[in-house]
């Protein structure tokens, strides 16, 4: 239910309703006409037999035109009618993957559902999954309505040539589908679910290698990537394994199904046909018609593959669905529902200023630090020490917004930023890069030139890499996705620095910002930071650090802290 009203049922009353239900019509109309064209070819092959049986030339050549009439008209209704339906799988996709593309990366979603583990590789749900659910559900409406079709248009030819014929149908159908339903549906739809799970989670493992390429080169890792990505290409298979069992048997049963039906209407109709009461044709067209209505009634068994792939497709969405609609604003949620759990509040004021917070890891494991309340006035800074693990980086996140287990308030500048110890350069040109996260903005080539001087980055402004593009009249050139590997640490921590000045920042939060630079150039971003008056707070290990700080906060183990004035 979930899943129809979530997943399957949004597009259609979406601002695009009125175009999918036009379009949708319009594939109805085709598949009506294109059906009509195949029951009257049938029911004109059965005469065509008749005909022949009966000696009458006549008969036959009449039937012979009327034939290939209805070819060259069905013809054309039969290949649009697919291509209707593609478009409108198309526009569905592109809706689909719009509303969850919108969803996941909204607000810090993303961040939460991989802090949290709530969902594995929401991105094959957000391609794959979306792909087959718009495809898979349109040409099972097209193959649903033109079975409904012919069962309508059939019932009447088999009706009236048999009605033990008939009666034989229907409860032949109604029991193989409870059988396919019940005894191979189910279990199928798990397991078509695992293995996308699983192909899904052995992609995102290549994908991971070469990320990491050169750290796993240097340390000759190859042997131990080689043995983790087999182990997990072995439980695809493993699951692989499974699944074709299962259809093993859904083949055996399915064939048994199916072959049974030719021999079906043959022997219920001989009686008669030995009689002479009945023509030969009669018996074609029967034969014809019980297959088709058998085909139309016992969907489900014959199409209980696809069926369940797409039943897979839309429990993975409605995950999807559900995990991004949840509040995830507290982890410990998910570990220990005995609690109430509280929440850290982060309000925007003048300075900065924490208040009685008390800060846990994401699963409320360990208590990073207890009761801390201190305030940076406005142009001072706050050095940040401990030992590693003691929660340095996690009390930036707090003040971010992105950990919010534990308790108490923090205030910060509307306008803070954070620069981490990697920074993150996307895919594009040097001023796709310098706006970041904004969109390309207009960036005086002058005072780019100045600050990429001054950061000791002149030699990126020659790079034969498309990094510089001009900003108003060139067309952009395309996106380099390799500049992030072409520049060292260093360098994109100064990079980063010029994405800082480059916007008006009025609070800095740095988190080994400056690890990968030598003393002078630390120095220099130190001290033109603090002649802009910009507040500053960093985590940083290097005694140098401290000579630019006006306060010091050091963070033990157990959650203890003591905060001290330097200067
Ligand atoms: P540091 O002081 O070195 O910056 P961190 O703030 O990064 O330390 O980490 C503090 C502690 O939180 C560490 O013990 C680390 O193992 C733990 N931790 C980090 N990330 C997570 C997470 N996602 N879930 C649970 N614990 C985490």
């Amino acid at each position: 239910m979930l899943s129809l009203r979530s997943v399957l049922l949004p597009y259609w009353f979406s601002k695009e309703k009125w175009g999918a239900w036009g379009l949708l019509l319009f594939l109805v109309g085709l598949l009506v006409i294109q059906t009509i064209l195949k029951v009257v070819f049938i029911v004109y092959g059965g005469e065509l037999t008749s005909a022949l049986a009966a000696q009458d030339s006549e008969r036959f050549w009449q039937s012979v035109g009327i034939f290939l009439g209805i070819l060259v008209v069905g013809i054309p209704f039969a290949s649009f009618s697919g291509y209707v339906r593609e478009k409108l799988g198309l526009f569905w996709r592109n809706w689909l993957t719009h509303r969850y593309l919108d969803q996941y990366l909204s607000g810090i979603r993303f961040y939460q559902l991989r802090l949290y583990s709530v969902l594995d590789n929401p991105d094959q749900r957000i391609e794959e999954d979306i792909r087959v659910l718009s495809q898979e559900s349109l040409r099972f409406f097209a193959i649903f309505l033109e079975s409904g079709l012919q069962l309508i248009g059939f019932a009447g030819v088999l009706w009236n040539i048999s009605k033990p014929l008939m009666a034989v149908l229907l409860v032949y159908s109604a029991v193989g589908s409870a059988i396919a339903l019940f005894g191979f549906g189910r279990p199928l739809i798990g397991i078509n679910a695992e293995q996308l799970k699983r192909e899904a989670d052995f992609r995102f493992d290549l994908a991971r290698i070469r990320e990491n390429t050169e750290a796993i080169a240097l340390y000759r890792g190859e042997a131990r990537e080689f043995s983790r990505s087999w182990q997990q290409f072995q439980q695809v298979l493993k699951n692989f394994s499974r699944l074709i069992r299962w259809q093993l048997g859904l083949n055996l049963f399915q064939n048994h199904y199916r072959y049974a039906t030719f021999i079906i209407p043959g022997i219920i109709l001989a009686p008669r046909v030995l009689a002479g009461n009945l023509e030969i044709g009669d018996v074609t067209q029967a034969g014809v018609a019980f297959n088709l209505m058998l085909q139309a009634l016992a969907l489900v068994v014959l199409q209980l593959q696809p069926l369940t792939n797409l039943g897979a497709s839309v429990q993975r969405l409605t995950q999807l669905e559900q995990a991004c609609r949840e509040d995830r604003r507290v982890g410990t949620t998910l570990q220990s529902p005995r609690e109430e759990p509280t929440k850290i509040q982060v309000q925007s004021g003048e300075s900065l200023a924490i208040s009685n917070l008390t800060l846990t890891t994401p699963d409320a494991d360990k208590t990073l630090i207890r009761d801390l309340s201190l305030t940076l006035p406005v142009g001072k800074s706050l050095l940040i020490v401990g030992p590693s693990g003691a929660g340095k980086s996690s009390l930036l996140r707090a003040i971010a917004g992105l950990w919010q287990t534990g308790s108490g308030m923090i205030t910060r500048p509307d306008s803070t930023a954070f620069l981490p110890q990697r920074p993150y350069l996307p895919p594009g040109t040097l001023r796709q890069q310098l706006s970041y996260p904004d969109l390309e903005r207009p960036i005086e080539d002058a005072q780019l030139n100045k600050l990429i001087d001054e950061l000791g980055l002149g030699h990126l402004l020659n790079m034969s890499t498309p990094m510089m593009a001009s900003s108003q009249t060139e067309p952009a050139p395309e996106p380099d996705p390799r500049i992030s590997s072409k520049l060292s640490l260093g360098e994109k921590q100064r990079l980063a620095f010029v994405r800082v000045y480059l916007k008006s920042v009025s609070c800095l939060i740095l988190d080994e910002a400056t690890s990968a630079l030598d003393l002078d150039n630390e120095a220099k971003l130190y001290q033109s930071l603090k002649q802009s008056g910009i507040t500053i707070i960093s985590v940083g290990h290097r005694p140098s650090l401290r000579q630019y700080h006006d306060y010091e906060l050091t963070l033990r183990t157990n959650g203890r802290w003591e905060h001290a004035q330097l200067r």
